[in-house]
């Protein structure tokens, strides 16, 4: 295969799968999506919980995720597709004087944004979320119209929706090599062949800082690996139920398939592409687990699976223009919330190379030139 392409996309999840809906939109039509795996979404996309959310403590994080919530409201009728959107709200539960504190200040800033978030006591929370042990709590937080949606179903929507439109789907394809001459891209190479291109995007999650390193370029975007379990209790879970996230230990339930998702993330994993279960660490996930969900005790699990957050340094995504090339574009490092961004960061990312620069929001907080000493504050609402 030898051809040409106004754009090459490389990463098939959610990132890639936007960003060649959105450019197809805007009447780019010669774009090509160039996945490795034998289907679109088996990376990061595939694997994750689902849960989209305001509560974020950055106004960039804040603002994009409120347009990204938007945009995904409109995804059934603008692309034919259902994603089983849920407005059962986020619980963040608080157990630090710290975390109440710094909590106090991002709700403030969500009101700043138009963001509703309350402020509870462990009486709320008891009503919210029955069945939680509430006895260590100090406060939580609850905004209604945060929640869930299916993440195979919005990777597959703009798939398709980017087909339909004309852009070329390449999967079982790796690139294994991206050509910069004189400062700017010319071409990336396959193990099927060469495209000729002039711009190329970045979007390989965990797998970024390789696809970087294939033009010279480093990346601050680190594989670490998240385990989850779906487990289904003896007892009910209330259909209100929210999206529960226990934040000083980085655990988290929601209801999933008539029981419970859940998660918790190791603050010991070392980076590094393994994605098998941890079993000393399972353990220990569901111990906690049970201590905060006392009717998880009797539960059965059902699946479970490990896939990898794609950290940057400041938890914060790596978004724009790349200085070190001409025509090369990041759209990478979400730092485990992703999901929820890929909508606005593909309109974003499209924006960048179609109008020569992303205007929909402000992105030069999180574009790569903040690593050469000039970075901001990072996320602190990370699970
Ligand atoms: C356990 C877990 C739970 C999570 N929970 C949430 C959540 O609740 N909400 C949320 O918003 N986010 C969540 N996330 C984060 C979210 O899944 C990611 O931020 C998001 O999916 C990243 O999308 P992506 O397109 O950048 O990466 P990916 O989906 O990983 O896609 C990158 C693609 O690039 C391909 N690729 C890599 N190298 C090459 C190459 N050389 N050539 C061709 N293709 C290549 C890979 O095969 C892969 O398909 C979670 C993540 C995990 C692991």
């Amino acid at each position: 295969m030898s051809s040409t392409a106004d754009v090459v996309i490389i990463g098939g999840g959610v990132m890639g799968a936007s960003t060649a809906y959105h450019l197809a939109l805007r009447g780019c039509h010669r774009v090509a999506l160039v996945e490795r795996d034998v289907q679109f979404g088996t990376g990061a996309s595939g694997q994750n919980a689902g849960g989209i959310r305001h509560q974020f403590s950055t106004a960039v994080n804040i603002e994009l995720a409120t347009r990204s919530i938007r945009m995904l409201e409109r995804f059934p009728d603008e692309l034919d597709q259902e994603i089983g959107l849920t407005f059962c709200g986020y619980l963040f539960l608080l157990d630090s004087p710290r975390d109440v504190e710094v909590f106090h200040a991002n709700v403030s800033l969500q009101h700043a944004h138009g963001i509703d978030t309350q402020m509870l006591d462990p009486d709320d929370i008891a009503r919210l979320a029955p069945g939680l042990r509430i006895d260590d709590l100090l406060a939580g937080t609850f905004y209604e119209r945060d929640g869930l949606a299916d993440p195979s179903g919005v990777v597959q929507g703009y798939v398709n929706g980017a087909r339909r439109l004309g852009a070329t789907l390449l999967c079982e394809t790796q690139v294994t090599g991206i050509e910069v001459t004189s400062g700017r891209v010319r071409a990336v190479t396959t193990d099927t062949g060469t495209i000729q291109t002039d711009v190329v995007v970045i979007a390989a999650g965990p797998w970024s800082a390789q696809v970087g390193e294939l033009a010279g370029i480093h990346l601050p975007v680190r594989p670490v690996r998240r385990q989850i379990a779906v487990v289904r209790p003896r007892a009910a879970i209330d259909r209100g139920f929210p999206f529960t996230i226990d934040f000083s230990k980085s655990l988290y339930f929601h209801r999933e398939a008539g029981g419970i998702l859940t998660g918790m993330s190791n603050p010991g994993e070392a980076p590094g592409f393994d994605t098998s279960i941890d079993a000393e660490w399972r353990s220990i996930h569901f111990a906690h687990a049970i201590d905060r969900l006392p009717s998880l005790a009797d539960a059965e699990v059902v699946a479970e699976w490990a896939g990898l957050y794609e950290v940057t340094p400041d938890q914060q995504p790596i978004l724009g223009r790349l200085p070190q090339a001409e025509g090369l574009i990041a759209c990478t490092g979400f730092s485990g919330h992703g999901f929820m961004l890929g909508p606005i960061a593909g309109l974003l990312t499209a924006e960048e190379i179609l109008d020569g620069r992303a205007h929909t929001v402000d992105v030069d907080s999180l574009r790569w030139e903040r690593f050469d000493g000039h970075a901001g504050a990072p996320e602190y609402n990370v699970i």
